[in-house]
């Protein structure tokens, strides 16, 4: 079986959509881009999260032929394709409908930087215009609004995150619920502070440059 690591990974981020409580029964996906072979690796469409393993995930290439899997692959890959293929920095990508985030994303607004945990997102969530799931048609809004972020929100849809790797793109998605959450709460008690762009960049590169165990 091809890609054992990276199957490992994308399976072990997939079940963390379900334990952060970022979606429901079997929405939702994660992805991630092998760097030698650009092959993605991808959760199967409509199985749910405890029937899932490794073994389970589905490769396709960068056009979406299926290169090793039994299932069919998620709905949702074509749109990680398209952003794939277009960003080479792009290792991982998630898709969710978690709640406090899709909120932002049904009454069109973004989700402002108000957290200093917007270090890890790369700032504000910014918002994209409707588009069905499923196309290209997703993916190319994405792409057009998503700039230096790491994540963002789609009309009436949901939440879209992009990583160096499947397990950062997961992070990510988890800390957008997060900001989503604060902010939603924050929003019935008075009006937060959004961080500056200086700010943005300072706890930005805290994160890159404190956070964790040194090497
Ligand atoms: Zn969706």
């Amino acid at each position: 079986m091809m890609l054992q690591e990276l199957r490992k990974e994308v399976y072990k981020c997939n079940l963390m959509l379900p334990e952060n409580d970022l979606i429901k029964m079997t929405s939702g996906n994660v992805s991630g881009r092998d760097p030698e072979t650009n092959l993605v690796v991808i959760k199967p469409s409509g199985i749910a999260y405890e029937e899932l393993s490794p073994e389970a995930m589905v490769i396709v290439d960068l056009d979406g032929k299926v290169v090793e899997g039994e299932l069919t692959p998620s709905i949702d890959t074509e749109t990680h394709l398209v952003v794939y293929r277009a960003r080479p920095d792009v290792f991982g990508m998630v898709h969710t409908h978690s709640p406090y985030a899709t909120s932002f994303a049904v009454v069109n607004k973004p989700i402002p930087p108000m957290t200093t945990t917007c270090g890890l997102i790369g700032g504000g969530v910014p918002l994209g215009g409707f588009a069905c799931f499923g196309g290209e048609a997703i993916g190319d809004e994405i792409l057009r609004v998503i700039g230096s972020s790491r994540a963002v929100i789609m009309q009436s849809h949901g939440v879209f995150t992009i990583g160096n790797s499947a397990a950062q793109a997961t992070r990510v998605a988890v800390e957008v619920e997060e900001m989503a959450k604060i902010a939603h709460f924050a929003m019935q008690i008075g009006t937060p502070i959004i961080l500056t762009d200086e700010q943005i960049e300072e706890v930005s590169s805290g994160y890159q440059n404190n956070y964790g165990q040194k090497k």
